[in-house]
């Protein structure tokens, strides 16, 4: 009986005792499993796309969409790249930080890089390496400004201008170019076709640091409304020939002599001619004091075109002062190409004095696509709509200066 009850309690205990082992042994079956899971997804994936940039369907996907969107536009990258081991090992979604600064981990690790890119109704910008950027971004030919905490700033803007020069080139422009390439600055020339031959090298140079090729007539002609479309037609054709013959390229825009020119003649030339807001009269002054103070004293409204002349000794000087002064009380120098663009503007056969927001607002400018600029995100864009406090001052002056200034008329560079 005691023997019986004995035998049967082992027997109990012996099924109890192997009961537990299935338990242990299903824990750690599935236990195994969700290590398994964890080790490939969380690791292996990653050093796969690491290694091998692996998943490449998928980034082009997103990078496609986002292109189509809005070419300033971050885009998702996988985890790839050595600099991103130590983000790889931080895979849960939201902002990180590091020694090299702050980024943002999506729920999909994949993290932002290369543009723009909305986080809580709070635009950011991440540079190549996926890192948040502060202070002034270009992009383009604009150039944004972000906040320390990341945030873009709509309200800080560089304003642009456009340093235009005439009549060369010749012997001082290649410091005037000089000037140029040390600030980071672009201008437009507007070049005698019958300089151009005498200077390639020069024209070369202006090519290769981003300025703009104007065209200023053959000969400088007094004046191209009165001496026949044809003569017109050959005026600027000689000058490209000239200009393709130094450079293997033609001029982009074009500049009338005495600023002399009719609708007829701009459908002639066929380019988008160029005037100005703001005469720095150096080719009269001829006085680097004067000069200076007349384009920094001046009417420096964001979208003004600005004239001066490179054949004169003075103005060469003077640039030595005004581009980097400009540029410290924080202009942006473009040529006028750039500043259309900037500014939304489609250059068409027509004639442009400036680029202000009260004119591109009162639809005095050719070509100008309201609301569609080239900028980035929506964000982006609203804070650029918001610059009519910026235009204070140039509205009365705009109406007198549109068609050329009074001096005009006596304006002689002596060619
Ligand atoms: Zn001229």
């Amino acid at each position: 009986m005691d023997k019986n009850r004995y035998r049967e309690r082992m027997r109990k205990k012996q099924q109890q005792l192997r009961r537990r082992r299935y338990m242990r042994l299903a824990t750690y079956a599935v236990a195994f499993v969700l290590l398994a899971v964890f080790v490939v997804r969380g690791i292996i994936f990653p050093i796969i796309d690491r290694v091998g940039g692996h998943k490449p369907d998928e980034t082009v996907e997103v990078q496609a969409q986002v292109a189509a969107a809005d070419p300033n536009a971050a885009v998702r990258q996988p985890l790839k790249g050595q600099g991103d081991v130590s983000k790889a090992s931080v895979l849960t979604p939201g902002w990180h930080e590091d020694e090299n600064g702050r980024w943002y981990q999506n729920a999909d690790h994949t993290y932002y890089t290369g543009g723009f890119q909305e986080i809580d109704g709070v635009t950011y910008c991440f540079d190549g390496n996926g890192y948040m950027q502060t202070g002034w971004v270009t992009k383009g030919v604009k150039d944004y400004y972000f906040n320390d905490d990341g945030s873009y700033n709509p309200d800080i803007r560089r304003p642009m201008l456009a340093l235009t020069f005439d009549d060369g080139p010749g012997e001082y422009t290649d410091g005037i170019l000089d000037v140029l390439e040390e600030n980071n600055a672009h201008a437009t020339f507007f070049m005698l076709g019958q300089n151009v031959g005498l200077y390639p090298e020069v024209v070369q140079r202006m090519k290769a640091i981003g300025c703009e090729l104007g065209s200023h007539s053959w000969d400088h002609p007094m004046t191209l409304v009165t001496i026949g479309l044809d003569s017109v037609a050959k005026q600027f054709a000689d000058t490209d020939a000239a200009l393709i013959e130094a450079c293997g390229q033609a001029s982009t825009v074009a500049r009338a002599p005495y600023g002399e020119w009719n609708q007829d003649v701009i459908d002639t030339v066929q380019k988008p001619f160029f005037m100005w807001s703001l005469d720095s009269l150096d080719w009269k002054l001829r006085d680097v004091q004067a000069d200076y103070d007349m384009v920094l004293n001046g009417d420096l409204t964001d979208g003004t075109i600005i004239l001066m002349h490179d054949i004169h000794q003075a103005s060469a000087e003077a640039i030595k002062r005004i581009v980097p002064d400009l540029v410290a009380q924080g202009y942006k120098l473009v040529t006028v190409s750039e500043l259309a663009e900037a500014k939304g503007v489609t250059l068409q056969n027509a004639s442009y004095s400036d680029f202000w927001d009260s004119s591109l607002a009162n639809g005095e400018v050719a070509g100008y696509n309201m609301g569609s600029t080239d900028s980035g995100s929506d964000a982006v864009s609203d804070g650029e709509a918001s610059s009519e406090e910026l235009s204070d001052g140039s509205w009365e002056e705009s109406g007198e200066l549109s068609d050329g200034s009074e001096d005009e008329s006596v304006y002689s560079d002596g060619q």
